[in-house]
């Protein structure tokens, strides 16, 4: 593909803004419009220079060998980190094409090794051990902690001793249902250690999906903790892993040890219900264990993770991740998508529940010998200026959050922000869904004072690690564009039948080859792999997104496939029509959804959800609809704005617009799964709300 970044290089932000008759054409083919195209960040000179991918050339020398010798790239790599022995022969190998056979990802097959070790022991080789791996920030401010390199790697080898004692052995699944606890990344990295498989679920799941996701992976082992306090309210964990495992037991299942941490200031023992027999306390056991501890070496190809995806789309998926290529691909995405140094503060605020806590909280910092910040509670507590609060206190410099959480804290005020110093901020990131432009700048120039690039990753918890990112410094930004591919991926537009796209095009976004933290299976159903995956397009991975790339080579994420709306023949990305209501001042959520439509075919019906004490009125529903029209084109009006005091969620804060589609066609009876929403009340607001 070509990318053409020199010549739009020329034109700077604000300056020659050219509105010409490209743009009609880029609207009726559903992409961003020229505009926003044209809108260009450049990251200063003082940035550039001291960046690990200064320029764009660097970038593409580094690209281009990355593509055409990537058993060599990828091996130079690889060989930074410890292996018991190297891998044999091939670095990378297996089948991706389904027109050939079965599809087998292996990279490093043969190399032994053990990622906790590369985390942790080696770090400390390397004269690290003082340095501090984790701050912990609890729900209440004043609650903190720290662990240095040393002191983590103590405190795995622990809780790994006791859960070798208990018979817990490599290739056994363990399920963590734990909150945003030190003792979190602990876990992950013991069962690491030991060659265990983590599987770790949200700690803001019901009874009913951990249920669902201990009868899909059977646990050896539950590690959970008794209670926690996530702003001011008490969450019983203990009583949700009880009422999951006794509804598991319905399935016959039956549990070995249900490890328990005592979290005291969210809940006392006596207040916890007790199995005797299965269930352990923490603090009885784990402490009394040596703080050293053997590896578990093992294969590259032996796994390490059992992840269920978010459920935005249907049931969730168990994603598995191997060991080497993982280790390899989190790192090196780590330490080039927020330009890496070692004196940074690194603070992500996703929980380990998903893969961006597994890939970007624990893992890839770690592997790069980071100090992290864990943050236990929730943003808006005590109040709306926490996280920059937590900011300033532990002088965080690489800052990563979504997309849901900036446009929350956009709807409280500036003055929650300005009141706080961030000076010490330098890379922002943004991770989950395509974020809108006016979001973008927010985050840029009110968070980060016009000063810091973002990284806008787009990645999926089957890719393992950043696929299509910025590195910052390396190229100009445009807000909204998850900018150019990382090192080793190629991304592919292709239309409906499954013919490569060249230069400027929608269509759908698929990958070229593989790259090391690919995922290697669903588990349990490889078929499904297969079927989802890499028979829509064969010869391709396939994401299930939707895609533009526009005149200079930038990647514009225009959301899910199944989100696309065909409007009398124009295919609409539901993010360009959400992005444009967005624009607009009072508006600070939005969801848009297809419904069936006599005439154009598919109609836009789009959820609002308006600033703090606007009231909603008939004037504001049209100067909702003009701004969609003047941003993108009458064709693309919503036909219906639907009131919404809330929208549905998972719980990392996506919107769930398959439940949104059947509450615009008023199938108020088939919603269909409901269990990964974050707060189910919304759902009867939404239709109490709706023309009956
Ligand atoms: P499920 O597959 O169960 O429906 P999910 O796709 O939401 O859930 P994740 O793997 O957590 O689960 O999310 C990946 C998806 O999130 C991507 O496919 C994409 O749609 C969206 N996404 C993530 N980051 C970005 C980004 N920077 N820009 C645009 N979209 C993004
Ligand atoms: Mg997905």
């Amino acid at each position: 593909y070509k990318i053409n970044v020199e010549a739009s290089s020329a034109s700077r932000r604000g300056k020659s803004r050219t509105q010409h008759h490209h743009q009609l054409n880029a609207l009726v083919l559903g992409q961003a419009p020229a505009s926003e195209q044209d809108d260009l960040c450049l990251p200063s000179h003082d940035f550039s220079s001291q960046a690990l991918v200064p320029s764009f050339h660097k970038y593409m020398d580094m690209y281009k060998r990355s593509v055409e010798d990537p058993a060599g790239f990828w091996s130079d790599i690889a060989a930074q980190f410890y292996w018991k022995s190297r891998w044999d022969p091939a670095v990378c190998s297996g089948n991706l094409d389904v027109r050939k056979g079965n599809v087998n990802i292996k990279w490093f097959e043969g190399g032994i090794t053990n990622i906790c070790y590369n985390c942790l022991d080696k770090n400390i080789e390397l004269g690290n051990g003082d340095k501090i791996a984790i701050y912990w920030e609890g729900n209440e401010p004043g609650a903190d902690a720290s662990l240095t390199y040393t002191q983590l790697l103590q405190r795995v080898c622990q809780l790994a001793n006791y859960l070798k004692d208990i018979g817990v052995r490599k290739g056994d699944a363990v399920l963590i249902y734990l909150p945003m606890l030190a003792e979190l990344p602990i876990a992950m990295l013991a069962c690491a250690r030991i060659g265990a498989v983590h599987s770790v679920v949200f700690a803001g799941f019901s009874a009913e999906s951990v249920a669902q996701r201990i009868n899909d992976c059977k646990p050896k082992v539950m590690i959970t903790c008794n209670a926690v306090m996530r702003g001011s309210k008490l969450i019983n964990l203990k009583q949700i892993v009880d009422a999951a495992l006794a509804e598991s037991s319905q399935h016959g299942f039956s549990l070995g040890v249900c490890l328990t941490y005592e979290n005291k200031p969210a809940m006392k023992r006596e207040a916890t219900g007790w199995q005797v027999g299965r269930d352990v306390w923490w603090q009885d056991v784990v402490p009394k264990y040596p703080t050293m501890s053997e590896v578990e070496w093992v294969d590259a190809e032996d796994p390490l993770f059992l992840l269920y995806t978010s459920g935005s789309t249907g049931k969730p998926k168990g994603v598995l991740h191997t060991t080497g290529g993982y280790m390899v691909y989190s790192a090196t995405t780590f330490k080039y998508a927020f330009d890496y140094k070692p004196e940074d503060v690194y603070w992500c605020t996703a929980d380990c529940g998903w893969i961006t806590g597994h890939s970007y909280v624990t893992y890839g910092p770690m592997l790069n010998g980071a100090t992290v910040v864990v943050f236990e509670g929730a943003p808006n507590y005590p109040d709306p200026g926490r996280s920059w609060a937590i900011v300033d206190k532990y002088k965080v410099t690489l800052l990563y959050t979504a997309p849901t959480l900036v446009r929350s804290l956009m709807r409280e005020g500036n003055e929650h922000v300005t009141r706080y110093s961030r000076k010490s901020l330098r890379v922002l990131g943004s991770v989950g869904e395509p974020i809108n432009p006016s979001a973008w700048r927010w985050f840029y120039n009110v968070i980060g004072d016009s000063r810091c690039p973002i990284s806008d990753t787009w990645w999926q918890t089957e890719t393992g690690g950043f696929m299509i990112t910025p590195l910052p410094g390396a190229w100009p930004q445009k807000p909204g564009s998850a900018t150019f591919p990382f090192f080793g991926i190629q991304p592919v537009i292709v239309d409906d039948k499954g013919n490569e796209l060249e230069g400027e095009c929608t269509g759908y976004l698929c990958i070229k080859g593989s790259w090391p933290g690919a995922f290697r299976t669903l588990y349990g159903d490889h078929e499904r792999y297969e079927t989802a995956y890499f028979k829509p397009f064969p010869g391709y991975y396939f994401s299930g997104d939707g895609c533009s790339r526009d005149k200079d080579g930038y990647y514009w994420l225009t959301g899910r496939v199944d989100d696309v709306i065909n409007v009398s023949g124009h295919r609409i990305g539901t993010a360009e029509v959400e992005s444009a209501l967005l624009s607009h001042y009072q508006c600070t959520e939005a969801a848009v959804v297809g419904v069936e439509h006599e005439v154009k075919g598919q109609g836009i019906y789009a959820f609002v959800t308006l600033a703090e004490g606007v009231p909603y009125s008939e004037e504001l529903r049209k100067s909702l609809i003009l701004a969609v029209r003047k941003q993108i084109g009458a064709f693309a009006a919503p036909d219906k704005i639907h009131w919404a005091p809330g929208l549905p969620k998972t719980r990392s804060g996506k919107i769930m617009r398959r439940i949104l589609r059947k509450i615009a066609s008023k199938q108020w009876d088939e919603l269909g799964d409901t269990s990964t929403l974050a707060e189910p009340n919304v759902v009867d607001q939404l239709i109490a709300l709706a023309d009956h």
